[in-house]
């Protein structure tokens, strides 16, 4: 049975340390572990989460766009489990988005991000994959690579007065707000 992990919270310092590679991702124990992650991510309505977000520093994390309470607009999709991941391209073209993360609770920061990001990682038998993605999806490719090297979103928040609470960025979000009309997702 999967279990539900303890989320670290900003402060712990593994949320700050460069994470070490999977030795073997057939390996069932890594894959008992990636159960919990999938638990873990889903009981707090993320659309990705990080080993590391849950105390074990390891290259690896899973992406999954979904429509929830925390991100009303996400696309849908099929959980990601990525291994080892390396981003091999970056679009030189950047779009300014929301974030939260499960690890900084509380607060919502705007973004830049590149609009397609392409990476190459290893799945849970260990085949080599190698994949483009573009939106909302890209930029949380890039916000769990962003955990797995030691980065927290507010590290590329480029001014402390684009960041708000979760309560504001809801209110942001409603369509009876004119701001929500401009500030998209
Ligand atoms: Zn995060």
């Amino acid at each position: 049975m999967p279990i539900l992990r303890q989320i670290a919270q900003l402060g712990q310092p593994v949320l700050r340390e460069a994470a070490r590679p999977v030795a073997d991702p057939t390996d069932p124990t890594l894959h008992a572990f990636i159960d919990d992650l999938l638990v873990t991510m889903a009981d707090a309505d993320g659309v990705g989460i990080a080993a590391p977000q849950v105390y074990e520093s390891l290259a690896m994390f899973i992406v999954a766009s979904r429509p929830n309470p925390r991100y009303p607009h996400a696309p849908a999709m099929e959980p990601l489990v990525m291994i080892n991941p390396e981003i091999v391209r970056l679009s030189a073209d950047t779009e300014t988005g929301w974030e939260g993360c499960l690890s900084v609770p509380g607060l919502r920061g705007l973004v830049p991000r590149s609009r397609q990001v392409t990476v190459r990682y290893l799945d849970r038998f260990g085949a080599v994959h190698e994949e483009s993605f573009a939106g909302f999806v890209a930029r949380i490719v890039q916000h769990e690579y962003d955990h797995i090297r030691g980065f927290v979103f507010l590290d590329r928040v480029p001014s402390t007065r684009d960041l708000v609470t979760e309560k504001e960025y809801l209110r942001l979000l409603s369509p009876h707000s004119a701001a929500g009309r401009h500030n998209g997702r």
